[in-house]
């Protein structure tokens, strides 16, 4: 009873019907239908090598393995899905997600040696006024269909990248270093991390808190996002 109260209330807030062609929803869960679902522009990265989120990544930080599922095209689902994840609080759309990735990771046997998730940290002041961070909704996501630990709390983000560029440009790089903090490194030590984000563009972030991670001995990085954007 209480759970269907729950799902009454949460339809007050949330479209009961697919985000990409309207369609109506018996499901309160689903957030969009079959045939969007199909739609969905598949990078299929996650088998191949050398892809173009690795090489991203190549001459900057040693990464081990890197794919993002989706392409991010403007005005697309996929965007419209992480709009709704990210400022409409709408967490189903990042658990679905999460499960698209989830289901591709388990099934690829390049990152079969995966110890543990670190979801990519928000500033703390973000994270409060958002209440919570889109990269942690996505790795519970991923954790329903490829269960692997998630280390929340290991690295903790100092500061928000977005205010600080526009503060200054000069020292951005020797800005970038700091970003990121090792709270917990025992947690991290001799482990292969997979780091995951909402979306790959410049990779600089991800960058930053990968060599923090990297900083701990013994550690192994892979980098996992859902949509890559040029
Ligand atoms: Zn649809």
């Amino acid at each position: 009873m209480l759970h269907k109260m729950a799902i009454a209330i949460r339809d007050l807030f949330f479209p009961h019907y697919c985000l990409g062609c309207a369609a109506d929803f018996i499901n309160a869960k689903e957030v969009i239908c079959p045939r969007c679902k199909i739609s969905l522009p598949e990078t299929h990265f996650i088998n191949s090598s050398h892809n173009t989120i690795e090489k991203i990544f190549w001459g900057r930080i040693p990464i081990e393995q890197a794919t993002a599922l989706y392409y991010f095209n403007k005005h697309g689902l996929v965007q419209q899905l992480l709009i709704s994840l990210k400022y409409k609080a709408n967490i189903y759309s990042g658990i679905f997600l999460g499960h698209a990735l989830g289901k591709s990771l388990a099934a690829s046997s390049r990152f079969n040696d995966i110890d543990a998730i670190v979801p990519l940290p928000l500033h703390p002041k973000k994270e409060y006024k958002r209440g919570y961070n889109q990269a942690m909704i996505i790795a519970q996501g991923i954790q329903e269909k490829w269960a692997k630990p998630i280390l929340e709390k290991s690295v903790i983000r100092l500061v928000d990248s977005k205010t600080q560029t526009h503060e200054n440009r000069i020292s951005r790089w020797e800005n970038m270093r700091n970003i990121f903090y090792i709270s917990d490194p025992e947690s991290l030590q001799n482990k292969h991390i997979l780091l995951i984000d909402d979306v790959i563009t410049t990779g600089a972030t991800l960058e930053a808190c990968g060599e923090a991670i990297l900083s701990v001995p013994g550690t192994k990085l892979s980098i996992a996002a859902v949509a890559y954007t040029l």
